[in-house]
Formats: structure tokens, C-alpha cells, sequence
């Protein structure tokens, strides 16, 4: 192929030109990246095989033979897969000195020994690799990043090598981080493999609690109905049973939220210190408490949509209406309850209440609004607003329960009602929270985890500090 064989209209000349940047491979992320580059004022030159993808290449870059092109620039991309880095070897002597970008990524987990860009090291030994950019994808590339991932994650041997491909990334608006030495490559080829790591806990333990709480209201609904009184009650799955499934699982996923805080809190009483790393259960429950709240939210929003529509119910305007002609043809009045008033709303009044606490929750765990608060308001939110949340949100479910805890109507078969079981965890973890704040309980956590041991106990894990520092938060 002849030097400067395919030459586009110089669209980047309307630009300041910065320096030329080369690219082998002009696939998908190689033609997105040029773009890109283009558009940010750099020259651009790819290097491939042959002029099969010339006519796609945006206007203004150059295409050439590998050889040739690795010559025109100091920093080449290599926007090639993996598979086919074998022709890299060949080109050591002309590759000699530059900054290779690796930005490939596998298909799975563990096909290879060794990251890729440690594999591209060793093939091109007389260059620098730095790995980069492999978790942006060639649409966000393409979208400009107002709508996608902006922050390239960047690592590699050579802080010069790392600082000239942060200025290209910071130059195509992308923020830039360091995460440290090539060994860090697998880690970041990683990445764009994982599918929502955090949320599969709380997804899993969403769907376990709606079937185990949806078959026992089924159970002592439905079921019990058809079996006892022989009535086909069944179309109240829709609605009703629905409805009492999705705050039950609401109100215990708040919970399970504020749970592991409490037992580390006990955790580190007992041990005498923070300076002791958690079980790895804790930890790994700690670090989807968003997780676990966002879903708890979402549960919640689904009961008060479903109890909106309690009023416009075909079933509900039957009964109502039956009860009313009743009253008429009896010819009685339908007294007012003082007391049944106050229940309902209060009942009401702290259901609001819990779900306005709880949104406002979910809102400042959006990073956009949590990166504006700072330590102390995010935690004040977080920590003590979330455990008012709790109590409203626990209060709404024992006024609706009201008296009838103890009455044995309610139990049917010998399974109590559902809302009562819904208790039992936020229950649990309220008394928790209550005994850590009893000043002589509190007194001795504050100090725990300002750096007191008691004595005998050494710092054998000193490095998780930080850890369960962050985690305790
Ligand atoms: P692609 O569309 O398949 O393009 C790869 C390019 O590699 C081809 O266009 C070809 O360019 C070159 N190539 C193919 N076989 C070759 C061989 N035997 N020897 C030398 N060169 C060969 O792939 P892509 O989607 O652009 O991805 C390229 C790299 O970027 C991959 O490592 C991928 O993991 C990484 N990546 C992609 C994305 C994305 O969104 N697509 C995101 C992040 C990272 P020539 O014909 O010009 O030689």
C-alpha cells in the first residue's frame, strides 16, 4: 500500500491541529475513536490490512500500511482483537519507543493466562503499553459521552505513557482515571464483562421474598377461602394479593438495609475494635445497601400505585355499595368511630410520610446529587433520616395491624397474617439500632471506631481499616 494512499477531505483542518494519533484497525472502535480524535482536532491515521474499510473511515484521516502509519505517530491505538495481535511481533522494530493503547476486551472471564495488555507487552517488548479506554464503547464514543459512560480507566508501567493518554482522553471530554500498573489490565478487561454485580444480590433476594410472601398470602387467601367456604376468590391475585406482597418486601428490604450497619456495630463491640476485618458476608451485604434500598423503593412505589386504585375497584364500589343498600334496607346508620378515625389516618399519615422519607432517600443516592452533599449531610440523610424512614414506614404497618395482633380471627390455618410477619426484621433491627444509642453503648462504639482497642486486642488486620471505615458509613 502506498504511503498517504487514501487522503479524506481534511475535515479536522478547521480545527486547531494537535498531534497526530494512530489507530490499527478499522473496525467499529477504530472508526468511532478516529471520529472522535478528529473532532477534538487531532490528526489521525489508521493502520490496516488494506483499503476494504476506506470509504467508512470519517473525513480526514489517513490510511495506510501498519509499518507506515506506526511511523506517523507516537501513541498508536490498538483497536484490534486480541486473537489477531500475532502481527504486532512483526512490526517490534517500527513500534520501538511508542505508547501502545490497548483497548481490547474478551468474551469471557479467564480465556487467557495473562491480561491482554501484558500479552501485547510481551509481543512488543521495545514499547510502552498502556491500557485504556477498553470500558468505553465505540457508541459512546460516537454519542460524544453526554449520554454515556464518560470516565476512561487507565493503567500501565509508564507515568509519561499514562500522562499522554490521559491528555487525549481529557481532550475528547472524558475524565481520566489512574488505576495504577499493567498488573491492574485484567482487572479493567474485567469490567465490561460484569453485569450488574451489585444488584444481584438484592434482585435475588427481591424475587425470593415477593414468591415466598405472594404463595402465603395465596395460601391464607385464596386458597383457604376455596377450601373452607368453597368461594372462588381468585380474582383478588390481581390486586389485593399483589398489594400486600409488595410492602411487606418493600418494608423488609428497608430493613435489610440498616441491618448489617447494626450488626457490624455489634461486630466491632464484641472485638473490641474496628481494626478487625468483617466477615466476607458482611462486607459483600454492606456494599449493596444502594442496592438493596433502590429496590426497596421501587417495591414501595408499586403499593401506592396499587393502593391508589383501591377506590376505583369493581370489587371495592360492590361491597361498598352492598353495605350501603344494606344499611338503607335495615334501615340503620352507619355511626362515626372517633377512634377508628384517629387509626386510619395515622395509618395513613405515616405511610406518606415513610414513602416522602424514602424517596428522598433514593434521590440522594443518585451520585449526581450525593456527590454535592458532603460526609456529614450524606450520612445525616443516609443514616438517620433512613432509620426515621424505618420507624414511620414500621409504624404505618403495626396502625394497620392495629388490634388485631392478638386477635385469633386473624390466623388462619395458624399462619398469621402477612403484615405481621413483615415485622419481624425491622422490629429486630430498630431494637438494634436502639440499644446502640443508649449513651454508654454509644459512648463505647464512638470510641471503637475513633481508633480505642481494648486491651489485648492487636491490630492483626490494621490494612482493613480504611475498609470498614468506608463500609461503616
Ligand atoms: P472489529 O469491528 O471486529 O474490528 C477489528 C479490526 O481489526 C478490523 O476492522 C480489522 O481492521 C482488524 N483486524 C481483523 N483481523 C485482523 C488480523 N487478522 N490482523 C490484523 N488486523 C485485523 O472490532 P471492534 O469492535 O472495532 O473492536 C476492536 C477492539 O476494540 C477489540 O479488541 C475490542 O475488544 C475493543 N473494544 C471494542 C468496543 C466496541 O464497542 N466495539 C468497546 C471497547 C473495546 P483492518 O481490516 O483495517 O485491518
Amino acid at each position: 500500500m502506498n504511503s498517504n494512499s487514501v487522503a479524506m477531505t481534511d475535515l479536522s483542518e478547521m480545527k486547531h491541529k494537535l498531534e497526530t494519533v494512530c489507530i490499527f484497525g478499522t473496525g467499529d472502535f477504530g472508526r468511532s475513536l478516529g471520529l472522535r480524535l478528529l473532532q477534538s482536532g487531532y490528526g489521525v491515521v489508521y493502520g490496516s490490512r488494506g483499503l476494504k474499510n476506506s470509504l467508512l473511515l470519517p473525513k480526514g484521516s489517513k490510511i495506510m500500511s501498519h509499518a507506515e502509519a506506526a511511523c506517523e505517530a507516537h501513541v498508536i491505538f490498538v483497536a484490534v482483537q486480541r486473537e489477531h495481535y500475532g502481527f504486532l511481533s512483526s512490526l517490534a522494530s517500527d513500534l520501538g519507543g511508542k505508547v501502545l493503547v490497548d483497548v481490547s476486551n474478551n468474551l469471557k472471564r479467564g480465556l487467557y493466562p495473562e491480561s491482554n495488555a501484558e500479552y501485547l507487552s510481551k509481543l512488543v517488548p521495545g514499547a510502552t503499553v498502556v491500557k485504556a479506554f477498553n470500558t468505553i464503547s465505540a457508541w459512546a464514543l460516537q454519542s460524544g459521552g453526554l449520554d454515556a459512560n464518560r470516565q476512561v480507566l487507565i493503567c500501565g508501567d509508564s507515568a509519561d505513557a499514562k500522562q499522554q493518554v490521559t491528555n487525549i482522553a481529557q481532550s475528547l471530554s472524558f475524565t481520566a482515571l489512574d488505576r495504577g500498573s499493567l498488573r491492574a489490565a485484567a482487572e479493567l478487561e474485567d469490567l465490561p464483562l460484569q453485569l450488574f454485580p451489585l444488584w444481584r444480590l438484592p434482585l435475588n433476594i427481591a424475587i425470593c421474598l415477593t414468591a415466598f410472601i405472594f404463595f402465603y398470602v395465596l395460601t391464607r387467601i385464596v386458597i383457604y377461602e376455596r377450601v373452607t367456604n368453597g368461594k372462588d376468590i381468585a380474582f383478588r391475585i390481581m390486586i389485593s394479593l399483589a398489594n400486600k406482597a409488595f410492602p411487606i418486601v418493600s418494608l423488609v428490604m428497608l430493613s435489610l438495609c440498616y441491618l448489617p450497619g447494626a450488626l457490624a456495630g455489634f461486630l466491632q463491640l464484641y472485638n473490641g475494635t474496628k481494626y478487625r476485618r468483617f466477615p466476607d458476608w458482611l462486607d459483600r451485604w454492606m456494599l449493596c445497601r444502594k442496592q438493596l434500598g433502590l429496590v426497596a423503593l421501587a417495591f414501595g412505589f408499586l403499593h401506592v400505585l396499587y393502593t391508589l386504585v383501591i377506590p376505583i375497584r369493581y370489587y371495592v364500589r360492590y361491597r361498598i355499595n352492598v353495605y350501603t343498600i344494606s344499611l338503607v334496607k335495615d334501615n340503620k346508620t352507619y355511626e362515626f368511630d372517633n377512634t377508628a378515625a384517629w387509626r386510619f389516618d395515622s395509618y395513613y399519615s405515616m405511610g406518606i410520610l415513610g414513602f416522602g422519607l424514602f424517596v428522598l432517600l433514593g434521590i440522594t443516592s443518585l451520585p449526581s446529587v450525593s456527590n454535592s452533599l458532603n460526609w456529614r449531610e450524606f450520612r445525616f440523610v443516609q443514616s438517620k433520616l433512613g432509620y426515621l424512614t424505618l420507624l414511620l414506614c414500621t409504624a404505618h404497618t403495626f396502625l394497620y395491624g392495629w388490634n388485631r395482633f392478638l386477635n385469633p380471627e386473624s390466623y388462619r390455618w395458624w399462619m398469621p397474617p402477612a403484615y405481621m410477619l413483615s415485622l419481624v426484621v425491622p422490629c429486630v433491627v430498630l431494637i438494634l439500632k436502639l440499644i446502640l444509642i443508649t449513651p454508654c453503648v454509644d459512648r463505647k462504639v464512638t470510641r471503637i471506631r475513633q481508633g480505642w482497642e481494648r486491651q489485648g486486642k492487636t491490630s492483626a488486620n490494621g490494612g482493613d481499616t480504611k475498609i470498614n471505615q468506608r463500609l461503616m458509613a
